[in-house]
């Protein structure tokens, strides 16, 4: 629940819901500032047709109601101007139990406790379409919460996972302090037999180019890895994931209409080869309108022909992964995101 992500939703929500009230769940693991210090600052909150339904664990140094504490706590003087009394939305509390499971419209929940100074909670649902844990701030090395770890993760959809460390810090000089790293990540997803990695709580000290790095290194071992950024959404649709990556992170792109070749599994599994459109393309992935509806999570492969020169072949040839799909800008197309499985490279001319 870090600052950002709360504003994020915020805005998602506000698009979604009009003019009816949010009732939302929302699940705690622990009460370390960074994730707690977006609460005061969520607007939902303080709208009084909203309710919200709280779920942590009883801290043993706030005892009794404790994140109803933490707000309280939050917004006294002199850290906040308006005390808790302003939050006009129904807000409902409920501490749990490490192991403790149960079910919200659908969905089960299920807890477990991982190894974090003070504490800290692991949470999978499993829907109708899918799973997904969240197991974040978690050291390995306990043997109870290595275990407890695993049974949570055992098949999930996704696992989002502490990767806040490189291993060499993580085995030196961030030992104790409660992460963890993408190692550590992609040995729990293969044990798991997890079918989507989500790199996450990189260290606020991680340059974009650091955490890249981590994403690349993981891909060699475990290709379906991916790092969260903010405003990255990930959809459980029966069928495979879909992630929508947010523009910002993608600033860098090159708008263009570039003729490719794009061969791939269509959803019934039948193969395809089409002559198709790429719009754009940076270099970790590339935007395409096709013809033919790809697989979410199968193998694309995109031949950029070099126009005009019959000798040079083709420009490029890259193999991708299908990350996103939704309605083309033309009738009858499909918009589909993808993600380059290797470096871009050119191929040399021929002689
Ligand atoms: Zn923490
Ligand atoms: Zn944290």
């Amino acid at each position: 629940m870090l600052g950002n992500q709360l504003q994020q939703l915020n805005n998602r929500w506000t698009k979604w819901r009009g003019d009816g009230g949010i009732e939302a769940h929302i699940l705690v693991t622990h009460y370390h500032w960074d994730h707690i210090q977006g609460i005061p600052f969520f607007h939902p909150f303080f709208e009084a047709h909203n309710r919200f339904h709280f779920y942590s664990f009883q801290s043993k140094y706030l005892g009794r109601n404790s994140l109803r504490q933490v707000f309280e706590a939050q917004m006294s003087r002199p850290y906040f101007p308006v005390d808790v009394s302003m939050m006009a939305a129904a807000r409902f509390f409920r501490e749990v139990e490490a192991g403790e499971k149960w079910e919200v419209e659908g969905t089960q929940i299920t807890t477990a406790w991982l190894n974090h100074p003070q504490g800290c909670l692991g949470y999978r649902l499993d829907t109708p379409v899918g799973s997904i844990v969240y197991a974040t701030d978690n050291e390995p090395g306990d043997a109870q919460c290595d275990n407890n770890l695993r049974l949570l993760a055992q098949g999930a959809d996704v696992l989002v996972y502490d990767a806040q460390y490189s291993p060499e810090q993580l085995a030196s000089t961030r030992k104790g302090w409660g992460h963890s790293c993408w190692l550590e990540g992609v040995k729990i997803a293969r044990e798991c037999k997890v079918r989507n990695l989500i790199l996450f709580h990189h260290d606020p000290d991680s340059t974009s180019r650091a955490v890249d790095g981590f994403l690349s290194a993981a891909r060699q071992e475990f290709p379906a890895t991916w790092a969260a950024m903010e405003g990255m959404s990930v959809t459980l649709s029966g069928r495979g994931i879909d992630v929508s990556l947010p523009e910002s992170r993608l600033g860098q792109r090159r708008r263009l209409r570039f003729a490719a070749t794009v061969t791939g599994q269509a959803e019934d599994g039948t193969t395809f080869e089409e002559k198709a459109t790429l719009r754009d393309i940076s270099l970790q992935g590339a935007y395409l309108c096709l013809n033919n509806r790809p697989r979410l999570q199968s193998e694309l492969r995109v031949v950029i022909e070099a126009a005009g020169d019959p000798n040079r072949g083709s420009l490029l040839s890259l193999r991708a992964t299908v990350i996103h799909c939704e309605p083309g800008r033309e009738k009858d197309q499909n918009g589909v995101g993808v993600f380059f499985i290797e470096d871009v490279e050119s191929e040399p001319p021929r002689d």
